[in-house]
């Protein structure tokens, strides 16, 4: 059996890379931001940039490290390490081997992740219950689209093809707007940080385009305007509709809401508190469900994603020439 070792984790986005280095003891003991270059070898670049960057906040050294975890927007052979699609980091038709290439930039073992992936497992070790456990939640991501990451009884969920937790195209109005994944009204045209814009446009309604939708909308509905309560209360339901789906689907013992959206923080929760109660009241049998005490927000003190991250590179064993299976499958 391994000691336990610090770990780093990155979270690379389409704009930018956050890292958090995680000691034995599972606490986040330095945290980095940089901006993220795309393609191949703008990514491995600044992933290295990155790890290198809260290794020296913390006056420690590779050598030092357990491993490297990452989470990316795409397509990822978990396996390999190999992202095959990864079209906001740049990295498109040619598969990019990213574990394999930190490794050896690095000198450390490496494992590649969704990034949806990285943040339900980072969630899970960011909220534990007071009795300790933290091993069942969806990561409901409020973003650009709608898609959960999934905990299952203590196991990451990806599901048989990767397509666990995807949602967000989960059509929920057969009548309505055709969406980008060629099925009409999905859940995503509802409940994503893209239906907040499509109810609140930025620049509209006196404010600038720079006030992002979601801070416009609840201040507006906050000062009272009716149109703003209004829409605040169609979103809400949307979100609660997403929550509703996954606790019935996989009974999950909370739900996380991250994503864009969820950095409105508590005036977000108790909208989608709202909306559950006023679906409570409507059905006996979703009452008997009590949604609104599943539902928590993700912490917004620390990268959740890299956290994450850093939690799977725990699992990488001790001997860097052993971490990369792949290269004998
Ligand atoms: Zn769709």
């Amino acid at each position: 059996m391994n000691l336990p070792r610090a770990t780093v984790g990155l979270d690379i986005g389409g704009t930018k890379t956050l890292a958090a280095l995680l000691a034995p003891d599972g606490l986040v003991v330095a945290q980095a931001r940089i901006a993220t270059t795309r393609g191949a070898d703008g990514v491995v670049d600044g992933a290295v940039r990155a790890v290198q960057g809260v290794l020296r906040q913390a006056g420690q050294d590779a050598a030092a490290l357990g491993g490297v975890g990452v989470g990316v927007p795409g397509i990822v052979d978990p396996a390999t390490g190999t992202v095959r699609h990864a079209v906001n980091l740049g990295v498109d038709g040619v598969p990019l081997p990213l574990a394999r290439r930190l490794a050896d930039e690095l000198g450390v073992g490496a494992v590649v992740e969704n990034d949806l992936n990285v943040a339900a497992v980072g969630a899970a070790h960011l909220l534990p219950e007071p009795d300790g456990r933290s091993d069942d939640l969806a990561f409901l991501a409020l973003g650009t689209g709608l898609a959960a990451g999934l905990v299952l009884d203590g196991a990451l969920r990806r599901g048989s093809t990767g397509a666990a937790g995807e949602i967000g195209h989960v059509p929920v109005h057969p009548d309505g707007p055709v969406c980008a994944c060629g099925q009409r009204g999905c859940l995503e045209l509802y409940a994503s940080g893209s239906a907040v814009e499509a109810l609140w446009p930025p620049g509209t309604h006196g404010r600038s385009p720079d006030v992002p939708a979601p801070v416009a909308l609840f201040e507006a509905a906050t000062a009272g305007d009716p149109a703003a309560t209004a829409a605040v209360q169609r979103y809400a339901d949307a979100v609660a509709a997403a929550v509703r789906m996954l606790v019935l689907s996989v009974d999950v013992r909370h739900v996380v809401l991250g994503g864009g959206v969820a950095q409105l923080g508590e005036p977000l929760l108790e909208a989608v508190h709202a909306a559950l109660v006023r679906q409570e009241a409507a059905s006996a049998f979703v009452a008997s469900l009590a949604l609104p005490g599943r539902v928590r927000l993700a912490p917004g003190h620390v990268p959740v994603g890299a956290v994450g991250a850093a939690v799977l590179a725990r699992a990488i064993p001790a001997r860097p020439a052993a971490v990369r299976p792949a290269e004998t499958a």
